[in-house]
């Protein structure tokens, strides 16, 4: 059968942290924080492709309180994911994400998260969708305080 998931992410920016969105690294004057490389835009993608699969969360997977995992890469986890779900014969078939930053631009830079995420999801890049709105000024986005993300999946399952 075809399921869908939804999944939702935010992270604070710090100084001295390097940025990454969509699994690589943008050049800007602070980063995000987090136990992992904190891209907010993989999590969000991890966690809709495990609710579509009917799988709990990014953090029950891979917990913040895992020193083993402490900087890695949120490409590693999206490529842990795919293939945990690939044994139980579960297909990941498109993802759709929004980004919501006031900054930096993000358009410059969608070709190449597209090429990342496609590598680890396995998937081509038309069945990767990523859109990025600001937040109008409103709010802790609108602030410049951190970035959000929300990103629905669909799957093929047994
Ligand atoms: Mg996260």
């Amino acid at each position: 059968m075809n399921t869908t998931g939804i999944g939702y992410d935010v992270h604070r920016f710090v100084e001295g942290r390097p940025l990454v969105l969509g699994g690589i690294e943008i050049a800007h004057d602070r980063g995000l924080d987090g136990h992992s490389d904190a891209d907010v835009l993989s999590h969000a993608i991890a966690d809709a492709i495990l609710g579509a699969a009917g799988e709990r969360d990014i953090g029950h997977f891979f917990p913040n309180t895992d020193e083993s995992i402490r900087g890695i890469s949120s490409l590693d986890i999206l490529r842990h994911i795919r293939e945990n779900l690939a044994a139980k014969g579960v297909a990941i078939i498109n993802i759709d994400a929004t980004l919501v930053a006031e900054e930096p631009k993000i358009a410059p830079h969608l070709d190449r998260m597209k090429e990342a995420l496609s590598t680890a999801l396995a998937l081509t890049p038309d069945r990767i969708g990523i859109k990025a709105t600001t937040n109008e000024g409103m709010g802790f986005i609108g602030r410049g305080e951190g970035i959000g993300a929300l990103a629905v999946a669909s799957v093929e399952r047994p």
